[in-house]
């Protein structure tokens, strides 16, 4: 059993997630319990399929400028598939503070130390790859399923705190953006 850390607030300013979840996150080591901690505190303990991309949004981008285009296939089949078995309405988007990933692929532009200037730019960076990432899920979902889909992505600190960065809200609604502060 994995057990709820007393010092976490996560952010609870948004609807959690009736039925089943598709879950992206990045491959990160040290965040792993804290992903599943995060799901069990949204309610989805054994609810949701979990895909793994080096560098989250990033890598199912497929890098910056398509360097890594595989991936995007490889999210996009995923996408399909956890649909066709789940028929999943929700879609959460983990991005996480000093990812290597970012770093590795996008340089100096995806490396940020501790200060608050480099925290915003940080936040301000998974913001911007998270948002291409909902508008090319949307269309997927507009093109291919049945029902709409709700998008929320999410940035976690290295102590497994999450807040919400991003929300796509069911067709119809003007988007609710937390714009990096
Ligand atoms: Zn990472």
């Amino acid at each position: 059993m994995i057990h709820e850390n007393p010092w976490i607030q996560h952010d609870t300013s948004y609807p959690p997630a009736r039925g089943p979840v598709l879950l992206l996150t990045c491959m990160d080591i040290r965040l792993l319990d804290e992903v599943v901690r995060f799901m069990d505190h949204d309610g989805q303990t054994n609810r949701y399929d979990h895909l793994i991309l080096a560098g989250a949004a990033l890598g199912a981008l497929g890098g910056k400028a398509g360097e890594y285009c595989h991936w995007q296939e490889t999210f996009d089949e995923h996408l399909q598939i956890a649909y066709d078995l789940r028929q999943f309405k929700d879609v959460y988007i983990i991005e996480h503070r000093d990812c290597g990933a970012y770093a590795k692929i996008l340089g100096p532009e995806g490396t940020f130390g501790d200060s608050d200037a480099d925290q915003k730019k940080e936040k301000a960076c998974h913001l911007r790859y998270a948002e291409r990432l909902h508008e090319k899920i949307g269309v997927w979902a507009k093109e291919n399923a049945k029902h709409l889909i709700r998008i929320k992505s999410f940035l976690m600190d290295l102590r497994g705190q999450v807040t919400l960065l991003h929300h796509t809200p069911p067709e119809g609604h003007p988007p609710k953006t937390r714009r990096a502060r």
